[in-house]
């Protein structure tokens, strides 16, 4: 699931933690601080944020155009 730990054993900034970064939400603030030293000294995870990045915007821009009508379904009303 989504919420990570504090550690990853991995050389690179894993994925799923690049991901969560950019998102901004359950990072915990140490992981956050770790993710940023690393791009201080590692120029291909700063390349790889920028593409994931890149992927996002991409995806939110899709979000805009396409609104799923399923939201709808939680507003109806219980009681007349
Ligand atoms: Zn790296």
């Amino acid at each position: 699931m989504l919420l990570l730990d504090s550690t990853w054993d991995e050389p690179h900034i894993p994925d799923d933690h690049l991901d969560l970064y950019l998102l901004k939400h359950t990072l915990t603030k140490s992981e956050r601080t770790r993710i940023e030293e690393h791009f201080l000294s590692c120029q291909h995870c700063v390349s790889r944020l920028e593409e994931f990045q890149e992927f996002i915007d991409l995806l939110r821009a899709a979000a805009r155009v396409k609104r799923p009508n399923s939201l709808r379904v939680f507003k109806t009303p219980l009681s007349a």
